[in-house]
Protein backbone atom coordinates (compact mmCIF):
# COMPACT_ATOMS: atom_id res chain seq x y z
CA UNK A 1 0.00 0.00 0.00
CA UNK A 2 1.40 3.26 -1.16
CA UNK A 3 2.19 6.18 1.74
CA UNK A 4 1.50 9.84 0.20
CA UNK A 5 2.82 13.47 1.74
CA UNK A 6 0.75 16.37 1.01
CA UNK A 7 2.05 19.90 1.53
CA UNK A 8 -0.10 22.78 2.10
CA UNK A 9 0.59 26.22 0.86
CA UNK A 10 -2.50 28.66 2.45
CA UNK A 11 -1.25 31.47 0.01
CA UNK A 12 -3.28 32.91 -2.96
CA UNK A 13 -3.07 36.20 -4.97
CA UNK A 14 -6.81 37.00 -4.74
CA UNK A 15 -9.30 34.77 -2.99
CA UNK A 16 -11.61 33.16 -5.81
CA UNK A 17 -15.44 34.33 -5.34
CA UNK A 18 -15.97 30.42 -4.76
CA UNK A 19 -13.12 29.41 -2.79
CA UNK A 20 -13.70 27.64 0.49
CA UNK A 21 -9.48 26.26 1.07
CA UNK A 22 -7.48 27.07 3.40
CA UNK A 23 -6.25 29.85 1.85
CA UNK A 24 -5.58 33.35 2.31
CA UNK A 25 -3.64 36.38 0.68
CA UNK A 26 -0.42 36.24 -0.24
CA UNK A 27 2.26 38.49 2.14
CA UNK A 28 5.76 37.89 1.72
CA UNK A 29 6.63 37.98 5.30
CA UNK A 30 3.89 36.07 6.41
CA UNK A 31 5.07 33.33 3.51
CA UNK A 32 8.23 33.35 4.48
CA UNK A 33 7.41 32.96 8.82
CA UNK A 34 4.89 29.99 7.22
CA UNK A 35 7.53 28.25 5.15
CA UNK A 36 10.16 28.06 7.92
CA UNK A 37 7.13 26.72 10.41
CA UNK A 38 6.46 24.35 7.36
CA UNK A 39 9.59 23.08 7.15
CA UNK A 40 9.93 22.52 10.81
CA UNK A 41 6.71 20.59 10.93
CA UNK A 42 8.28 18.48 7.93
CA UNK A 43 11.35 17.96 9.55
CA UNK A 44 9.52 16.60 12.66
CA UNK A 45 7.42 13.68 10.84
CA UNK A 46 8.80 10.45 11.68
CA UNK A 47 8.58 7.84 8.31
CA UNK A 48 10.63 5.38 7.73
CA UNK A 49 9.07 4.21 4.44
CA UNK A 50 9.48 5.57 0.98
CA UNK A 51 6.65 7.60 -0.06
CA UNK A 52 4.73 6.83 -3.34
CA UNK A 53 3.73 10.22 -3.97
CA UNK A 54 3.94 13.87 -2.94
CA UNK A 55 1.79 16.88 -3.56
CA UNK A 56 2.09 20.25 -2.95
CA UNK A 57 -1.22 22.11 -3.09
CA UNK A 58 -3.20 24.67 -2.11
CA UNK A 59 -3.91 28.08 -1.92
CA UNK A 60 -1.55 28.48 -4.66
CA UNK A 61 1.44 27.04 -4.04
CA UNK A 62 3.10 28.72 -7.49
CA UNK A 63 2.49 32.17 -5.60
CA UNK A 64 5.66 31.31 -3.77
CA UNK A 65 8.95 32.48 -5.25
CA UNK A 66 10.54 30.55 -7.38
CA UNK A 67 13.57 30.12 -5.02
CA UNK A 68 11.18 29.52 -1.89
CA UNK A 69 9.38 26.66 -3.44
CA UNK A 70 12.87 25.24 -5.05
CA UNK A 71 14.11 25.52 -1.65
CA UNK A 72 11.31 23.84 0.07
CA UNK A 73 11.17 20.87 -2.52
CA UNK A 74 15.01 20.57 -1.86
CA UNK A 75 13.81 19.93 1.95
CA UNK A 76 11.26 17.40 1.74
CA UNK A 77 13.22 15.38 -0.94
CA UNK A 78 15.89 15.11 1.45
CA UNK A 79 14.07 14.24 4.61
CA UNK A 80 12.21 11.71 3.17
CA UNK A 81 13.32 8.48 0.72
CA UNK A 82 10.79 7.80 -2.00
CA UNK A 83 9.80 5.46 -4.56
CA UNK A 84 11.97 5.31 -7.83
CA UNK A 85 8.44 5.93 -9.61
CA UNK A 86 7.60 8.61 -7.03
CA UNK A 87 5.13 11.16 -8.67
CA UNK A 88 5.57 14.75 -7.24
CA UNK A 89 2.91 16.56 -8.14
CA UNK A 90 2.68 20.66 -7.76
CA UNK A 91 -0.86 22.96 -8.17
CA UNK A 92 -0.59 26.15 -10.23
CA UNK A 93 -2.42 28.77 -11.03
CA UNK A 94 -1.36 30.26 -14.56
CA UNK A 95 -1.52 33.87 -12.52
CA UNK A 96 1.69 33.18 -11.04
CA UNK A 97 4.00 30.93 -12.96
CA UNK A 98 6.83 31.80 -15.58
CA UNK A 99 9.07 29.82 -17.64
CA UNK A 100 12.09 30.48 -14.80
CA UNK A 101 9.62 28.98 -11.95
CA UNK A 102 8.46 25.92 -14.01
CA UNK A 103 11.82 25.21 -14.72
CA UNK A 104 12.65 25.62 -11.16
CA UNK A 105 10.31 22.91 -10.27
CA UNK A 106 10.75 20.79 -12.82
CA UNK A 107 14.55 20.89 -11.88
CA UNK A 108 13.96 20.47 -8.18
CA UNK A 109 12.10 16.66 -8.79
CA UNK A 110 8.63 17.98 -9.71
CA UNK A 111 7.50 15.57 -12.70
CA UNK A 112 3.64 16.40 -12.71
CA UNK A 113 1.81 19.95 -12.38
CA UNK A 114 -1.55 20.16 -11.99
CA UNK A 115 -3.06 23.67 -13.53
CA UNK A 116 -5.88 25.72 -12.19
CA UNK A 117 -7.36 27.05 -15.28
CA UNK A 118 -11.24 26.36 -14.32
CA UNK A 119 -12.93 27.84 -18.04
CA UNK A 120 -11.37 29.64 -21.16
CA UNK A 121 -14.27 32.06 -21.57
CA UNK A 122 -12.70 35.69 -20.14
CA UNK A 123 -16.26 36.41 -18.90
CA UNK A 124 -16.79 32.96 -16.49
CA UNK A 125 -13.18 33.81 -15.26
CA UNK A 126 -13.85 36.96 -14.62
CA UNK A 127 -17.21 35.99 -12.92
CA UNK A 128 -14.74 33.13 -10.80
CA UNK A 129 -12.26 36.10 -9.77
CA UNK A 130 -9.89 34.18 -11.28
CA UNK A 131 -6.70 36.87 -11.63
CA UNK A 132 -5.90 35.01 -15.34
CA UNK A 133 -7.27 35.03 -18.77
CA UNK A 134 -7.71 32.39 -21.24
CA UNK A 135 -4.58 33.48 -23.33
CA UNK A 136 -2.73 33.18 -19.86
CA UNK A 137 -4.18 29.80 -19.01
CA UNK A 138 -2.85 28.16 -22.58
CA UNK A 139 0.45 29.72 -22.18
CA UNK A 140 1.28 28.36 -18.34
CA UNK A 141 0.10 24.88 -19.97
CA UNK A 142 2.56 25.60 -23.01
CA UNK A 143 5.51 26.65 -20.77
CA UNK A 144 4.78 23.74 -18.92
CA UNK A 145 5.47 21.36 -21.49
CA UNK A 146 8.31 23.89 -22.65
CA UNK A 147 9.89 23.44 -19.09
CA UNK A 148 10.02 20.10 -18.95
CA UNK A 149 6.75 18.70 -17.76
CA UNK A 150 5.05 15.84 -19.60
CA UNK A 151 2.71 14.96 -17.35
CA UNK A 152 0.00 17.93 -17.55
CA UNK A 153 -2.99 18.36 -15.59
CA UNK A 154 -5.47 20.91 -15.94
CA UNK A 155 -8.60 21.35 -13.76
CA UNK A 156 -11.99 22.83 -15.03
CA UNK A 157 -15.36 23.56 -13.67
CA UNK A 158 -18.59 23.60 -14.82
CA UNK A 159 -22.05 25.08 -13.71
CA UNK A 160 -20.67 28.10 -13.73
CA UNK A 161 -23.96 31.10 -13.17
CA UNK A 162 -24.93 31.70 -16.79
CA UNK A 163 -22.81 29.26 -17.89
CA UNK A 164 -24.50 27.88 -21.38
CA UNK A 165 -23.63 23.76 -22.09
CA UNK A 166 -22.21 25.63 -25.49
CA UNK A 167 -19.83 27.67 -23.53
CA UNK A 168 -19.08 24.19 -21.41
CA UNK A 169 -18.47 22.32 -24.89
CA UNK A 170 -16.24 24.94 -25.83
CA UNK A 171 -14.21 24.78 -22.49
CA UNK A 172 -13.89 20.80 -22.95
CA UNK A 173 -12.26 21.59 -26.56
CA UNK A 174 -10.13 23.87 -25.57
CA UNK A 175 -8.83 21.50 -22.98
CA UNK A 176 -8.40 18.89 -25.07
CA UNK A 177 -6.55 20.67 -27.86
CA UNK A 178 -3.94 21.73 -25.02
CA UNK A 179 -3.08 17.80 -24.66
CA UNK A 180 -3.01 17.09 -20.79
CA UNK A 181 -2.35 14.13 -19.69
CA UNK A 182 -5.19 14.48 -16.88
CA UNK A 183 -8.23 16.88 -17.03
CA UNK A 184 -10.44 17.07 -13.58
CA UNK A 185 -14.01 18.27 -14.55
CA UNK A 186 -15.61 20.01 -11.20
CA UNK A 187 -19.63 21.32 -10.63
CA UNK A 188 -19.58 24.43 -9.85
CA UNK A 189 -20.82 24.34 -5.53
CA UNK A 190 -21.55 26.98 -3.27
CA UNK A 191 -20.38 26.60 0.14
CA UNK A 192 -21.20 29.16 2.83
CA UNK A 193 -18.66 31.55 3.60
CA UNK A 194 -18.24 31.82 0.13
CA UNK A 195 -18.82 35.19 -1.71
CA UNK A 196 -20.56 33.18 -4.74
CA UNK A 197 -23.42 31.90 -1.84
CA UNK A 198 -23.75 35.25 -0.49
CA UNK A 199 -23.95 36.57 -4.73
CA UNK A 200 -26.66 33.62 -5.13
CA UNK A 201 -28.10 34.59 -1.85
CA UNK A 202 -28.81 38.07 -2.65
CA UNK A 203 -31.31 37.53 -5.54
CA UNK A 204 -28.99 38.31 -8.11
CA UNK A 205 -30.00 38.21 -12.08
CA UNK A 206 -27.34 35.09 -12.82
CA UNK A 207 -28.18 31.75 -11.05
CA UNK A 208 -26.72 28.32 -10.88
CA UNK A 209 -27.10 26.58 -13.60
CA UNK A 210 -30.18 24.31 -13.13
CA UNK A 211 -30.18 20.01 -12.53
CA UNK A 212 -31.09 19.40 -15.95
CA UNK A 213 -28.63 21.48 -17.19
CA UNK A 214 -25.78 20.37 -14.84
CA UNK A 215 -26.72 16.63 -15.78
CA UNK A 216 -26.42 17.62 -19.28
CA UNK A 217 -23.13 19.16 -18.84
CA UNK A 218 -22.01 16.08 -16.59
CA UNK A 219 -22.99 13.63 -19.12
CA UNK A 220 -21.21 15.20 -22.38
CA UNK A 221 -18.08 15.19 -20.30
CA UNK A 222 -18.22 11.93 -19.86
CA UNK A 223 -18.98 11.45 -23.43
CA UNK A 224 -16.94 13.88 -25.12
CA UNK A 225 -13.36 12.92 -23.06
CA UNK A 226 -14.21 9.23 -23.52
CA UNK A 227 -14.45 9.52 -27.25
CA UNK A 228 -11.06 11.69 -27.01
CA UNK A 229 -9.25 8.87 -25.52
CA UNK A 230 -9.25 9.72 -21.51
CA UNK A 231 -10.15 7.28 -19.19
CA UNK A 232 -12.85 8.47 -16.61
CA UNK A 233 -11.34 6.43 -13.90
CA UNK A 234 -13.34 8.57 -11.22
CA UNK A 235 -16.14 10.56 -10.57
CA UNK A 236 -14.56 13.75 -11.64
CA UNK A 237 -11.43 12.85 -13.27
CA UNK A 238 -10.38 11.83 -16.19
CA UNK A 239 -7.07 10.64 -17.25
CA UNK A 240 -4.70 9.74 -20.57
CA UNK A 241 -3.84 5.60 -20.03
CA UNK A 242 -1.30 5.41 -16.97
CA UNK A 243 -1.52 8.96 -16.33
CA UNK A 244 -4.38 8.57 -13.34
CA UNK A 245 -3.45 10.90 -10.25
CA UNK A 246 -1.84 8.44 -7.77
CA UNK A 247 -1.79 10.76 -4.99
CA UNK A 248 -5.24 11.12 -5.50
CA UNK A 249 -5.76 7.17 -5.98
CA UNK A 250 -3.83 6.63 -2.59
CA UNK A 251 -6.68 8.96 -0.89
CA UNK A 252 -9.84 6.65 -2.62
CA UNK A 253 -8.39 3.45 -1.99
CA UNK A 254 -7.77 4.35 1.98
CA UNK A 255 -3.66 4.37 1.94
CA UNK A 256 -1.90 6.47 4.85
CA UNK A 257 -0.73 9.76 4.00
CA UNK A 258 1.02 12.64 5.95
CA UNK A 259 -0.33 15.84 5.75
CA UNK A 260 2.13 19.24 6.41
CA UNK A 261 0.80 22.65 6.65
CA UNK A 262 -2.51 24.47 7.83
CA UNK A 263 -4.99 22.54 7.95
CA UNK A 264 -3.38 19.24 6.73
CA UNK A 265 -5.29 16.32 7.25
CA UNK A 266 -3.35 12.63 8.01
CA UNK A 267 -4.22 9.13 8.01
CA UNK A 268 -1.80 6.98 9.56
CA UNK A 269 -1.58 3.79 11.83
CA UNK A 270 -5.35 3.88 12.02
CA UNK A 271 -5.27 7.41 13.14
CA UNK A 272 -6.82 10.07 11.52
CA UNK A 273 -5.45 13.82 12.02
CA UNK A 274 -5.87 17.36 11.04
CA UNK A 275 -3.98 20.80 11.84
CA UNK A 276 -5.36 23.49 13.09
CA UNK A 277 -6.24 25.97 10.28
CA UNK A 278 -5.52 28.96 12.29
CA UNK A 279 -2.32 30.36 10.41
CA UNK A 280 -0.86 32.86 13.97
CA UNK A 281 -2.17 29.73 15.95
CA UNK A 282 0.22 27.56 13.89
CA UNK A 283 3.27 29.70 13.61
CA UNK A 284 3.42 29.93 17.15
CA UNK A 285 2.99 25.97 17.86
CA UNK A 286 5.67 25.52 15.80
CA UNK A 287 8.03 28.13 17.16
CA UNK A 288 7.32 26.76 20.60
CA UNK A 289 8.42 23.53 19.50
CA UNK A 290 5.19 21.94 19.71
CA UNK A 291 2.78 19.91 17.14
CA UNK A 292 0.13 21.83 15.36
CA UNK A 293 -2.12 18.77 15.07
CA UNK A 294 -5.91 19.98 16.07
CA UNK A 295 -7.78 17.09 16.37
CA UNK A 296 -7.38 13.26 16.16
CA UNK A 297 -9.82 10.28 15.54
CA UNK A 298 -8.83 6.56 15.74
CA UNK A 299 -10.87 4.51 13.02
CA UNK A 300 -13.16 2.00 13.44
CA UNK A 301 -13.74 -0.77 12.36
CA UNK A 302 -17.17 0.45 11.10
CA UNK A 303 -16.23 3.74 9.86
CA UNK A 304 -13.27 2.13 7.77
CA UNK A 305 -15.77 -0.10 6.18
CA UNK A 306 -18.14 2.74 5.67
CA UNK A 307 -14.95 4.86 4.42
CA UNK A 308 -13.70 2.00 2.28
CA UNK A 309 -17.07 1.72 0.68
CA UNK A 310 -17.79 5.40 -0.38
CA UNK A 311 -14.06 6.38 -1.16
CA UNK A 312 -13.65 3.10 -3.52
CA UNK A 313 -16.98 3.60 -5.20
CA UNK A 314 -15.86 7.05 -6.44
CA UNK A 315 -13.06 5.28 -8.75
CA UNK A 316 -15.37 3.82 -11.79
CA UNK A 317 -13.07 0.29 -11.43
CA UNK A 318 -15.55 0.14 -8.67
CA UNK A 319 -14.99 -2.34 -5.10
CA UNK A 320 -13.78 -5.50 -5.73
CA UNK A 321 -15.00 -8.10 -3.65
CA UNK A 322 -12.42 -10.48 -3.44
CA UNK A 323 -10.57 -7.46 -2.62
CA UNK A 324 -12.46 -5.92 0.15
CA UNK A 325 -12.80 -9.05 1.90
CA UNK A 326 -9.43 -10.39 2.17
CA UNK A 327 -8.42 -6.45 3.52
CA UNK A 328 -11.33 -6.45 5.35
CA UNK A 329 -11.97 -9.75 6.65
CA UNK A 330 -15.72 -8.87 5.60
CA UNK A 331 -18.06 -9.66 2.64
CA UNK A 332 -19.72 -6.88 1.64
CA UNK A 333 -22.01 -8.15 -0.29
CA UNK A 334 -23.98 -9.63 3.24
CA UNK A 335 -22.49 -7.00 5.90
CA UNK A 336 -24.19 -4.34 3.75
CA UNK A 337 -27.25 -6.55 1.78
CA UNK A 338 -29.82 -4.10 2.57
CA UNK A 339 -27.97 -0.65 1.62
CA UNK A 340 -27.09 -2.81 -1.98
CA UNK A 341 -29.98 -4.35 -3.08
CA UNK A 342 -31.73 -1.02 -2.17
CA UNK A 343 -29.48 0.74 -4.48
CA UNK A 344 -29.48 -1.59 -7.13
CA UNK A 345 -33.05 -1.88 -7.11
CA UNK A 346 -32.83 2.28 -7.65
CA UNK A 347 -30.71 1.75 -10.16
CA UNK A 348 -27.14 3.60 -8.59
CA UNK A 349 -25.10 1.29 -8.38
CA UNK A 350 -24.60 -2.46 -10.16
CA UNK A 351 -22.88 -5.88 -9.35
CA UNK A 352 -20.97 -7.42 -11.98
CA UNK A 353 -20.46 -11.41 -12.07
CA UNK A 354 -22.68 -11.33 -9.50
CA UNK A 355 -22.85 -15.09 -9.25
CA UNK A 356 -19.73 -15.81 -8.20
CA UNK A 357 -19.30 -13.50 -5.59
CA UNK A 358 -15.29 -13.24 -4.62
CA UNK A 359 -14.83 -11.72 -8.32
CA UNK A 360 -17.87 -9.29 -8.06
CA UNK A 361 -17.36 -6.02 -8.34
CA UNK A 362 -19.60 -3.15 -7.13
CA UNK A 363 -19.51 -0.11 -9.22
CA UNK A 364 -22.07 3.24 -9.44
CA UNK A 365 -24.13 3.25 -12.61
CA UNK A 366 -24.62 6.28 -15.02
CA UNK A 367 -27.30 6.79 -12.63
CA UNK A 368 -25.00 6.47 -9.44
CA UNK A 369 -22.32 8.98 -11.06
CA UNK A 370 -25.05 11.00 -11.28
CA UNK A 371 -26.29 10.91 -7.58
CA UNK A 372 -23.49 9.84 -6.19
CA UNK A 373 -23.54 11.75 -2.77
CA UNK A 374 -27.32 9.74 -2.07
CA UNK A 375 -25.19 6.39 -2.52
CA UNK A 376 -22.47 7.89 -0.30
CA UNK A 377 -24.80 8.85 2.53
CA UNK A 378 -26.36 4.76 2.84
CA UNK A 379 -22.93 3.64 3.90
CA UNK A 380 -22.61 6.83 6.23
S1 LIG B 1 -6.65 29.95 -6.41
FE1 LIG B 1 -7.64 28.11 -5.53
S2 LIG B 1 -7.14 28.16 -3.34
FE2 LIG B 1 -6.71 30.21 -4.19
S3 LIG B 1 -8.54 31.39 -3.81
FE3 LIG B 1 -8.75 30.54 -5.88
S4 LIG B 1 -9.82 28.57 -5.58
FE4 LIG B 1 -9.07 29.23 -3.58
Amino acid sequence: MSISLYVHIPFCLKKCIYCDFVSGLYNPARADAYIDALKKEISNISNEKPLSTLFIGGGTPTALSSDVLSNLINHIFSKFSFTKDCEATVEANPGTVDKDKLKAIRSAGINRISIGIQSFNDDELSFLGRIHNKEEACHAVNLARESGFENIGVDLIYGIPGQALESWKINLEEAVRLKPRHISAYELTAEKETELYTYLKGGNKLTLPDEDKIIQMYEYTIDYLTAEGYIHYEISNFASPDYSCRHNLNYWDRGEYYGAGLGAHSFTNGNRFHNTDDLDEYLKLLSDNKSPVKESETITEDIALSEAIFLGLRKTEGLNVGSFSKRYNKNILSRFRKEINELQEAGLIAIACSNCSYESTIKLTRKGLLLSNEVFEKFI
